[in-house]
């Protein structure tokens, strides 16, 4: 059985003010039924962790090294992500992919620095418009999967985010169909590469404009195990909505 998984991604948002959004979080879900994690940026995740020490709610990074230590002028490592406090990382985001030209190769050797670390590792997956209109996205989807995910891998501690790219900060978003046939297909690949027990105990997340007024509706599709979310995992009151969603998907 999947523990269903609402993600939140501030991407570079957020200053010590920001933090209160996380304290009205917890006491909004004292006692919840899904997994909730945020992932701030990472001048934030020490304070965040802290703050969040007693609450069921975990703390994740946006990124990090594929090596341990060393010279990375910038960089943060897996390890120092857990010696801040984060349990969790996001990996291949699309505008990592984009802005700093990541590979899925550069996503695997950080996927596999990730797990090593013992974090939770969410890795993006998700076609552009021009992919998707060109009636390529299964075959995008495939070859992201296969060359950003590490041959070592458990069902608990990775969590597949299938994010289309247009749909990401738009308020566009796939209709039902279109979701149900990626996340089917994201999961016999899994089950065909890892055997269906790990491919079955990944967990598949939606991202793209989830917001509180679509979350039951996506939620509801076959294989969508919860959602990556970023604009509206800023606020308590915006986020909040599509943890209870999830929670009565
Ligand atoms: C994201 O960046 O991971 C994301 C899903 O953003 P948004 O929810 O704002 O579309």
């Amino acid at each position: 059985m999947r523990r269903k998984l609402a993600a939140g991604n501030w991407k570079m948002n957020g200053t010590g003010p920001a933090l209160a959004q996380l304290e009205a979080l917890a006491k909004a879900h004292p006692d919840p039924s899904v997994d909730i994690l945020v992932c701030p940026p990472a001048t934030l995740i020490d304070r965040a962790a802290r703050i969040l020490r007693d609450t069921p709610i975990a703390i994740g990074g946006q990124d990090c090294h594929a090596e341990t230590t060393g010279a990375h002028t910038g960089d943060i490592s897996a390890e120092m992500l857990r010696d801040a406090g984060a349990t969790a990382v996001i990996l291949g985001h699309s505008e990592r992919r984009a802005d700093h030209g990541e590979t899925n190769e550069t996503v695997r050797i950080k996927a596999r620095a990730a797990l090593q670390a013992g974090l939770v590792t969410i890795i993006c997956v998700g076609e552009s418009l021009s992919e998707r209109e060109a009636a390529n996205t299964l075959d995008i989807i495939a070859g992201q999967l296969s060359g950003s995910i590490p041959d070592l891998v458990t069902g608990e501690q990775l969590v597949i985010a299938y994010e289309p790219i247009w749909a990401i900060g738009t308020g566009k978003v796939p209709d039902t169909n279109e979701i149900g046939e990626v996340h089917g297909f994201i999961r016999t690949r899994l089950e065909r590469r890892f055997g269906t027990g790990v491919g079955r105990s990944v967990r598949l997340l939606y991202g793209g404009s989830v917001k509180a007024s679509n979350a039951a509706e996506i939620f509801a599709v076959p294989d969508v195990d919860g959602a990556l979310v970023g604009g509206a995992s800023l606020k308590a009151d915006d986020f909040s909505p599509i943890v209870e969603a999830l929670e009565s998907a």
